[in-house]
């Protein structure tokens, strides 16, 4: 008989969030929702809910507090109402969950993030920006509590799944011994053919357009840009321990190979599968075992071909400024994030020109350059350098303050 884990969902209402949903919706001899959250969407929120029987719910303010109550008509109690961010992380540290998983968009995800994790738990990250942001603090806090730290994102599940492990999943202290590199594929996003100076009047509508996965806005311009195979190429470095140089990137249109391991004998480990993050969370969710995900079979016959080629970096400058931050340390990492967030922040809201993202995160890493070097030895450290370099961003001249 496996015990029911209680599982708590941050960023509930976001794609990920509703993926998990409907994955744990399939197990209800082995998971039962404990808490929700969500930043907006409060109706979406107060629906799920009621759909999966919560305990509780985490929302920012008590305007948000008032309007789920209003929401609430079912016959059954109404879930207990937290409000703020610091109720979001004692929910994800609380002794009332066993697994949370991180689905907040953007570094505001990491408070809750690093509390579950210092509290002990099994964390499924999807919350990339947690770790480009805070990497060696997030990694440590697994490392010191014993927590689990099962990587949602495609890739980095792809490359768990090709690595030995025995059955837990704890954050190793150095590169898997026999692995040469890690290869992370990318699909090239929708505008892999174009040259990047023909881009200047691309539409947020255009940028979302993933030819092949369905995500949010923000992690959909990220794939655009290719901004999101760098922030990866950083999660990879801090959740494999493996050095900027052993981790490359390749281009394969049909997101079918989620990502490589080359072994030192000239193995090649991937793990193939239809581009659907059920497989992921489902993996997450029921490590070591494997459980039913929802996600149809692959069917390598149909798919026909796979292709694959080296990345341009003059193509995709926020790849080329990805790999540069890393190598230059936390401070420009924290920087690079900060500074992505609020450009494409600025795209979405069209004030920002599509190539000016990679204009602003650059301009944003040379003021960091010139910052005093500094410690991140603790979230206040990182916070403060992330809100500096976003308001740097924000002042930028490249936003237009009209929409
Ligand atoms: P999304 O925009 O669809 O959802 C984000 C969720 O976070 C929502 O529930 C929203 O209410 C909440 N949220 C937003 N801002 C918040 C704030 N300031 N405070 C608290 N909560 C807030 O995003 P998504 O596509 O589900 O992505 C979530 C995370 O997972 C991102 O870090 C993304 O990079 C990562 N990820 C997503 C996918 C995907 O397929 N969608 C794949 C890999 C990794
Ligand atoms: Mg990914």
């Amino acid at each position: 008989m496996v015990k029911i884990a209680r599982v708590t969902i941050l960023g509930s209402t976001g794609s990920i969030g509703q993926n998990t949903l409907d994955v744990i919706a399939r197990h209800p001899d082995r998971f039962a929702v404990y808490a929700l959250s969500a930043f907006s969407r409060i109706d979406l929120l107060a629906q799920q809910a009621w759909a999966c029987g919560a305990a509780v719910v985490v929302v920012p303010t008590d305007v948000a507090a008032t309007l789920f109550r209003k929401l609430w008509v079912h016959a059954q109690p109404c879930p207990e109402i937290r409000v703020g961010t610091q109720a979001l992380a004692e929910t994800a540290a609380g002794p009332d969950c066993q697994i949370v998983m991180a689905a907040i968009v953007g570094a505001a995800g990491l408070p809750a993030a690093l509390a579950a994790a210092s509290a002990g738990k099994r964390v499924l990250l999807a919350n990339k920006e947690a770790l480009v942001a805070a990497g060696s603090l997030f990694m440590a806090a697994v490392r010191e509590h014993g927590a689990e730290l099962l990587p949602i994102d495609s890739e980095h599940n792809a490359i768990f799944q090709c690595l030995p492990h025995d059955g837990r999943a704890s954050a190793p202290s150095g590169p898997t011994p026999g692995v040469r590199r890690l290869i992370l594929t990318a699909s090239g996003g929708p505008f892999r053919t174009r040259q990047w100076g023909d881009l200047h009047d691309v539409t947020p509508e255009q940028a979302c357009a993933h030819p092949n996965w369905s995500m949010g806005r923000k992690i959909s311009v990220d794939s655009a840009t290719m901004l999101n195979k760098g922030l990866e190429v950083i999660e990879a470095h801090w959740l494999f321990a493996m050095p900027a140089d052993r981790i490359s990137v390749v281009i394969h249109p049909q997101s079918v190979v989620h990502s490589m391991v080359e072994y030192e004998d000239g193995s090649v480990l991937a793990q193939l599968g239809q581009p659907d993050m059920r497989t992921p969370i489902a993996y997450g969710l029921g490590f070591p075992d494997r459980i039913a995900s929802g996600v149809g079979l692959l069917d390598l016959a149909l798919a026909g071909r796979l292709d694959f080629s080296a990345p341009d970096m003059e193509q995709f400058p926020c790849l080329r400024l990805s790999f540069q931050a890393l190598n230059a340390g936390q401070g420009a990492c924290i920087a690079l994030n900060a500074a992505n967030e609020i450009a494409v922040a600025a795209f979405l809201e069209r004030r920002l020109s599509y190539t000016n993202i990679a204009c602003m995160i650059e301009a944003t890493l040379d003021w960091q350059t010139g910052l005093p070097s500094a410690a991140f030895n603790c979230l206040d450290d990182v916070l403060a350098l992330d809100q500096m370099a976003r308001d740097h961003a924000a002042s930028s001249r490249l936003i237009s303050q009209s929409s």
